[in-house]
């Protein structure tokens, strides 16, 4: 790939390396900047649905070994069949982050890109239209459009001032791994006050999650701090140190705008969403698919105003993803009297009504997102076409 790039994405995560390979794929010389100098081992999340499966499998992107396929998602804590959605890509797909941040990495670099670690981007700026960063390093380098696929704590979002809608977090969830050792497994159990999650990740691998109404929001917690809710919570101690522990917010915020001239955001940088059922990582791929073809346009017709496509598609859908979300956060975490009521009242549903079960199916995995239709699968084939809020989502008194 000889001479400048015409594209820079910062962030070597899974939105960005599947963005940099559609668009190499489209004849676009891209250029990756990435802080690490190397792909971070840590399995942040581990699922595929299928509408990121249909967009993977729609790109070239082929996973070997083949990935496990399950079948169960949860919609609030409440378990939901996801094999027979509307979809040739249908089930659970077991891919822990890492696997996932290789294969895009091999498959981008075999369509051309590159890939520069160890480039950390501390400033950005656009001249005469193009757009220029320099790094930590102190290198400078430009083109016609950057992408910031730099994640959740997004550097270029910062640097653009570019803010978020809606709430700040207001619950704090704990996450930790614990290796070699047996926890009793538990689905989003209601314990007093507490909500528990353990489940296997791998063979060696633990993963629990607990919800305290009590902690404060914005604070970090502490292993101890785990240890002593999982406690009070269930009966029981860990069984041994937690190897990874991390503290979230129930975050559902929608950066105010996508883009900023020929600047485009992608991934957590626009949308620092809750890892709740996968949807943070699965959105960010669908975000890279949806800005793809939007770039490429953009970069043949010189015109970056195709961009405000992706933004206003995007927009609207991110929306309507962060209600879903926040609408699951108070069926997971809240224990209320209305809240307990009306997850009862769900759960029967999805019981006894096929179709409000097909439909919230069809939302976990996806497959009612707006873009292009892949090959069997169902998108909603609308392209620009975004429906308003789901009046089948079901809402809960606050
Ligand atoms: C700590 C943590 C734990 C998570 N756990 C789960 C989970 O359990 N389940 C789940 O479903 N989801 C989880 N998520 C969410 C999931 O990992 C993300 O949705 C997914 O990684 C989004 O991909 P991305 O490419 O947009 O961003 P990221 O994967 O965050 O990639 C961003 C990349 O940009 C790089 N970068 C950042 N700043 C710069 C800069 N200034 N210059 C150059 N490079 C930069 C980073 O090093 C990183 O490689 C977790 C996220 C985090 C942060």
């Amino acid at each position: 790939m000889p001479g400048p790039p015409d594209v820079l994405v910062v962030g070597a995560g899974p939105s960005g390396l599947l963005l940099a390979g559609i668009l190499a794929g489209g004849g676009a010389r891209v250029t990756v900047l990435e802080s690490r100098k190397t792909p971070d081992t840590q399995t942040r999340a581990s699922t595929l649905h299928a509408r990121a499966m249909e967009i993977l499998d729609s790109h070239g992107v082929v996973f070997a070994p083949r990935l496990p396929r399950g079948t169960q998602g949860h919609y609030g804590g409440l378990p939901v069949d996801l094999s027979r959605v509307r979809s040739a890509q249908a089930g659970v797909w077991r891919c822990p982050q890492p696997e996932l941040v290789r294969t895009l990495g091999d498959w981008a670099s075999h369509r051309g890109v590159r890939v520069q670690r160890g480039e950390h981007v501390v400033s950005v700026r656009e001249q005469e239209g193009r757009c220029q960063v320099t790094t930590r390093t102190g290198r400078t380098l430009g083109a016609a459009l950057l992408v910031a696929a730099d994640g959740q704590e997004s550097t270029v979002r910062s640097l653009l001032g570019i803010g978020y809608a809606g709430a700040p977090p207001a619950r704090v969830l704990v996450q930790a791994d614990l290796h070699h050792c047996e926890v009793p497994k538990r689905r989003f159990e209601r314990r007093g006050r507490f909500t528990v999650t353990a489940a296997p990740l791998s063979a060696e691998v633990t993963r629990v999650l607990i919800h305290d109404p009590r902690w404060p929001a914005g604070q970090e917690r502490s292993a101890e701090d785990l240890r002593a809710a999982w406690r009070d919570a269930t009966g029981e101690g860990l069984p041994v140190e937690p190897s990874w522990v991390r503290t979230f917010g129930d975050d559902t915020r929608v950066a105010r705008r996508l883009v900023e001239g020929r600047f485009v955001l992608c991934g957590d940088a626009a949308h620092p969403f809750v890892p709740i059922g996968g949807q943070a990582l699965n959105t960010s791929l669908v975000d890279a698919d949806a800005l793809g073809h939007r770039a490429l346009r953009c970069l043949r017709t010189g015109d970056p105003r195709a961009l405000l496509d992706y933004q206003r598609e995007r927009s609207a859908w991110l929306e309507v993803l962060a209600q879903r979300l926040r609408v699951q956060a108070r069926l997971l975490f809240d224990t209320d009297e209305a809240t307990t009521a009306h997850k009862a009242r769900v759960a029967e549903r999805l019981d006894t009504d096929e179709v409000f079960r097909a439909e919230i199916a069809d939302c976990l995995a996806g497959v009612d997102a707006p873009g292009p239709t892949a090959p069997g699968g169902a998108g909603n084939g609308g392209g620009d076409v975004v429906r308003p809020l789901d009046d089948h989502i079901p809402e809960v008194a606050p």
